[in-house]
């Protein structure tokens, strides 16, 4: 058992207090590998941004998650070692599956754990989260539930339609479970095809597709519910076509890949969403500079001389991101 507290990391709680207040939002950040992670920790440490690293299942798989673990406690000293004197770094679980891998994580130190019990029957998923949040509140783990269906594929995570949260059942939910923050369905998908070009309009001038607006509407029914009460946004990469014309221009095959626009989430960050989780675009980043140093070089053949690249690419990504979008450059001096 090591209390994520001994390695530095720390909770979401006052974060998202602050968050919810100042009118920004906490970027969500997925790593699976020692690029991505530089990178995010160099974009925070840079612009002196609350973070959170989160961990997915696909992660977990891929990386192995006592290794991810050790990465973070590592991404700590190395954030301090960059200059960023109090770094504020939180380690989480993303779309947890049962109680024994939330449990898991809480005992080896992560400071943060999702539930996502939202493909259950409701009262199913209050039992899960509140087991769940009954556990990692003794260690002063924050836990992230979810309410609603988002649609979309990631790692494996998937479902084929999306149900909107429904505002009348928040209450009940975040009371009954005690949950520290709510993930909800407004119209967010996981992936780099969020939608298909049926669900979409086209733009005559580009021809590119214009993806349906997020329901703020929604939204705003389920602030007033909880008034202050953090709200999580998933599926919220904006699949930059820069990117994806790029991918397909040196021989990638992305067709009519599109994502959430950025005013939208610019507009989400002011009210009680604070935490947006970007995922797909840091790949989309990393990708068109591999691609990038494959077509340019055709004898390159050291990692280093392409991971680097894709490295400060989304290093780019992630400082645009934090200014630009979620607005939390400067809150964690
Ligand atoms: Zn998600």
């Amino acid at each position: 058992m090591v209390s994520y507290k001994e390695i530095g990391l720390v909770h979401t709680r006052e974060m998202f207090a602050k968050a919810v207040a100042g009118g920004y939002a906490i970027p969500a950040f997925n790593f699976n590998n020692m690029e991505q992670l530089q990178a995010i920790i160099q974009a925070a440490a840079e612009t002196k941004s609350p973070v959170i690293l989160q961990v997915s299942k696909g992660a977990r798989n891929y990386a192995n998650q006592t290794l991810l673990r050790y990465m973070a406690e590592g991404a700590v000293e190395y954030a301090k070692e960059l200059g960023w004197e109090h770094p504020q770094i939180v380690l989480h679980l993303d779309h947890g599956d049962s109680f024994e891998t939330c449990k898991s994580c809480v005992d080896m130190g992560f400071s943060s754990v999702m539930i996502d019990a939202s493909a259950l029957p409701y009262e199913e998923n209050i039992a899960l989260t509140k087991k769940v949040v009954d556990y990692a509140h003794q260690f002063d783990v924050t836990v992230e539930a979810e309410l609603g269906v988002l649609a979309g594929v990631e790692d494996e995570v998937s479902a084929a339609e999306s149900h909107y949260t429904k505002p009348e059942e928040v209450i009940d939910f975040a009371s009954r479970t005690g949950c520290d923050s709510l993930a909800i369905s407004i119209g967010t998908s996981h992936g780099a095809y969020k939608f298909t070009p049926e669900q979409c309009t086209r733009d005559p001038k580009t021809g590119r597709l214009v993806p349906p607006p997020l329901a703020f509407d929604v939204l705003h029914e389920i602030e007033k519910k909880l008034p202050g009460f953090p709200i999580v946004l998933h599926g919220s990469s904006s699949v930059p076509q820069e990117y994806v014309d790029e991918i397909n221009a040196l021989g990638g095959k992305l067709p009519d890949a599109v994502g959430i626009p950025e005013e939208q989430l610019r507009e989400a960050s002011k009210s009680a969403v604070c935490k947006i989780n970007i995922d797909s675009d840091s790949r989309l980043a990393m990708t068109a500079a591999i691609r990038r140093v494959f077509h340019d070089k055709p004898g390159e053949f050291d990692p280093r001389k392409y991971l680097g690249p894709a490295r400060d690419e989304m290093k780019k990504l992630y400082k645009h991101k934090i200014v630009n979008v979620l607005g939390s450059d400067g809150k964690a001096e």
